[in-house]
């Protein structure tokens, strides 16, 4: 029987002291594969440690093992697209390289996909031990409002740990958006999905790359990359604030004919002029929030720069 071919995509920055574990646990279980070769398509993102020096010897030592490193650190998003762009395969797998990505789970994911009945086989996470709570929290928040402003799937506790088949992956290379949200892209293209679920797991050496900020500017484009509905809001003040204008009026004749017209009111006057005038900067930002995609996105500059591979 022809053997096909499992890649392994794995983005990494500043990995040096994970990678290895991830090759060994990963090898030992690709060896329980029976059905399948792996091949690893690693990305190194613009590490400054020695990541890349990890990879060139484990490349060195096996051929399965193939590397593209950027010329500077452009992000996971890019790093994945890189990944899933060069990786031949006909199931290809994205994990993360701190073992954050249970490679145990490789077997039931393949199976799914071998069945015929799956062309996707995404993994969630059940909880967020060992994060702080402030960041569960708004991760939480983050995607029940998604939920609601946007038409595409987003699951809350998606891992970007998916194995996919050829046609899923060719799919999602072709939207070469600059502006990238994957969790939104997967979703976007569709096709049958599989759910699996796990545990969290604490990552094995080095530590995160997300501080807090950098998460929430990552939800902002999220939300921009797969939801329109920010941009109505400025429709909705504006209908709010014309109704609240209209009854104001009313108020104010009726009081004007029953008491008279003491002159006053410059308090409640500077407390409009505030209000409203505090409205239309929102909307105005959100409106350039938009403006600024679509600035990026008509440059059409690459998603990432390759300086070495292999
Ligand atoms: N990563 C990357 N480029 C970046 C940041 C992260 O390629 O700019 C990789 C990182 O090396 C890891 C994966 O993305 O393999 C997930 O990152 P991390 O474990 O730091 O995120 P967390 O699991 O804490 O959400
Ligand atoms: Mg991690």
């Amino acid at each position: 029987m022809d053997r096909k071919l499992l890649a392994i995509v794995v983005p990494a920055y500043n990995e040096e002291a994970a990678i290895p574990f991830f090759y060994d646990e990963v090898c030992k279980v690709a060896g329980t594969l029976s059905s399948v070769d792996v091949e690893f398509e690693f990305v190194d993102d613009g590490s400054t440690d020695n990541t890349l020096g990890v990879l060139r010897e484990l490349a060195e030592r096996d051929a399965r093992v193939h590397y593209v490193s950027f010329s500077r650190n452009f992000g996971k998003e890019a790093g994945m697209y890189a990944g899933l762009k060069n990786a031949k395969g006909d199931y290809v797998v994205i994990m993360d390289a701190d073992l954050q990505d249970p490679p145990k789970l490789l077997p039931e994911m393949l199976s799914y996909l071998e069945s015929g009945e799956y062309d996707c086989v995404a993994t969630r996470r059940v909880d967020r031990k060992g994060e702080p709570p402030i960041r569960s929290w708004f991760a939480r928040r983050f995607y029940r409002f998604m939920k609601r402003i946007s038409k595409v799937d987003i699951v809350d506790g998606a891992r970007d740990f998916r194995m996919m088949s050829r046609k899923v992956v060719d799919a999602i290379v072709e939207m070469s958006e600059y502006n990238r949200f994957s969790k939104g892209i997967f979703g976007w293209v569709g096709f049958r999905n599989k759910w699996i679920e796990y545990e969290n797991v604490e990552r094995v050496a080095g530590e995160t790359k997300w501080s807090f900020w950098k998460l929430f500017m990552y939800a902002l484009d999220g939300i921009v990359a797969f939801s329109t509905a920010p941009l109505i809001l400025a429709s909705v003040f504006g209908v709010l604030m014309c109704f609240i204008a209209f009854l104001f009026i009313i108020f104010i004749i009726v009081r004007t004919l029953v008491f008279g017209d003491p002159t006053s009111g410059w308090p409640s006057m500077a407390c409009i002029i505030l209000l409203v005038s505090g409205i239309q900067l929102l909307c105005i930002g959100v409106l350039g929030q938009y403006l600024a995609k679509t600035y990026l996105e008509t440059k059409k500059r690459p998603l990432y720069i390759v300086r070495e591979e292999k």
